[in-house]
């Protein structure tokens, strides 16, 4: 560390199913990463990559830390080290990592340099990673692209009348929890292209509430600001804090958990006034809140397809390294649209014809899928 001493970190790299290679999936950086959470998170990409029909298999990294405690240099030095220790596992056409909580271009560009210097001859080596800086190769879409998959999904569930009592986003009513990069690309795009009133936005230190509607821009640079020692969208605009069951419960038409996993509970799912919720953290909702759900009239885009816009721009920038062309943020963009609503068009066909919940229709069609991968491989010998 800075200050001399010597800290030891836990990581973990967990591959979930190797039907297709290379596997996919994010590194987190938390507090909370465990190995079991890490195995959850690692099957959700497998089912993830089938519902959006990606040719990749799931997996999922972590390391136990807190990055906001660390300096840049301490970040970069245990990103190295981390790197080297999973060198065996990733590589452009077997184990692809990317961000997630936690981490970013910066981390992915350490973690390209350092996979490059152990594999000097190696290939389009810069798609041993994606979520890069530009620079070396990544692709201008990826950091809104969960977000931008999200809302393209939410807009045609509402096109197509899916949501009742929501039949335009102009004037929607939104409350977005998680103010990262998920958060705040969905709350802005939501306020800036479709007119939604964003009236609730909340981070790790609280929620703020403003039935009038704040502008997702202006949290952000202030969250962001130098003079703000909190680094929280808290005190904004001298709006009250709300802790999390009193902030999910608020009155909206959209709520968008794009925070972390089991974040929507029985006793909030039971108390919950929204139309709609739109998942684009991984796993926010219980198994009971689920059930409680699908009791009330709440329409609920489920995670494996409504955040699966990220790992579908990664698989963009893992062609383009792989052809060593960098495309058009139109060729990009449209091939996450067509993806997007492929793939909520065949889960509303899943969920019509097994008259099933869209969280089981979305695990029929994942499942599915694999199977069919499974029997037409056969088994070896
Ligand atoms: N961490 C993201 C997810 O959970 C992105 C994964 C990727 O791009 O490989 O979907």
């Amino acid at each position: 560390m800075n200050d001399g001493t010597l800290k030891i970190f836990v990581g973990y790299r967990v591959q979930h199913s190797k039907l297709y290679e290379p596997t996919k999936g994010g590194i987190r950086y938390s507090p909370d990463v465990d190995l079991s959470v890490i195995t959850a998170l690692a099957m959700e990409m497998t089912l993830k990559c089938r519902v959006a029909d990606l040719p990749f298999g799931g997996a999922k990294g972590g390391v136990i830390c807190n990055p906001r405690e660390m300096s840049p240099d301490e970040l970069e030095r245990m990103t190295r080290r981390y790197t080297f220790e999973i060198s065996s596992m990733i590589g452009p056409d077997s184990d692809v990592p990317a961000p997630d909580i936690g981490t970013g271009p910066k981390e992915m560009g350490i973690m390209f340099d350092t996979y490059k210097m152990f594999n000097q001859r190696a290939p389009y080596a810069n798609a041993v990673v994606t979520g890069k800086p530009l620079t070396l190769g990544g692709c201008s879409a990826r950091l809104e692209a969960t977000a931008q998959g999200g809302v393209c999904i939410l807009d045609e569930a509402v096109k197509q009348g899916h949501i009742s009592g929501l039949t335009s986003l102009k004037d929607a009513t939104v409350i977005v929890q998680g103010f990262g990069n998920v958060g705040f690309h969905t709350a802005n795009i939501l306020h800036k292209d479709y007119g939604c009133r964003i009236i609730g936005i909340s981070d790790s230190k609280g929620g703020i509430y403003n039935p009038k509607g704040s502008n997702p821009s202006d949290v952000h640079n202030y969250k962001t600001d130098e003079k703000n020692e909190k680094e929280s969208i808290v005190g904004y605009e001298g709006l009250d804090t709300l802790a999390t069951d009193e902030f999910l419960t608020k009155e909206c038409d959209i709520l968008v958990p794009a925070a972390k996993e089991t974040q929507i509970i029985g006793s909030i799912a039971a108390d919950l006034k929204t139309k709609v919720i739109l998942e684009l953290a991984n796993g926010p909702t219980t198994n009971l809140a689920d059930k409680i759900l699908s009791e009330k009239d709440v329409y609920l885009i489920p995670d494996i397809l409504a955040n699966a816009g990220g790992v579908t721009v990664s698989y963009c920038e893992w062609l383009q390294n792989k052809e060593g062309t960098q495309w058009k943020i139109d060729a990009v963009n449209s091939l996450l649209r067509e993806k997007m609503t492929t793939a909520y068009g065949d889960l509303v066909s899943t969920v019509k014809s097994h008259d099933v919940t869209t969280r089981e229709g979305a695990y029929m069609l994942a499942i599915s899928r694999a199977m069919q991968v499974v029997k037409d491989r056969g088994i070896f010998p």
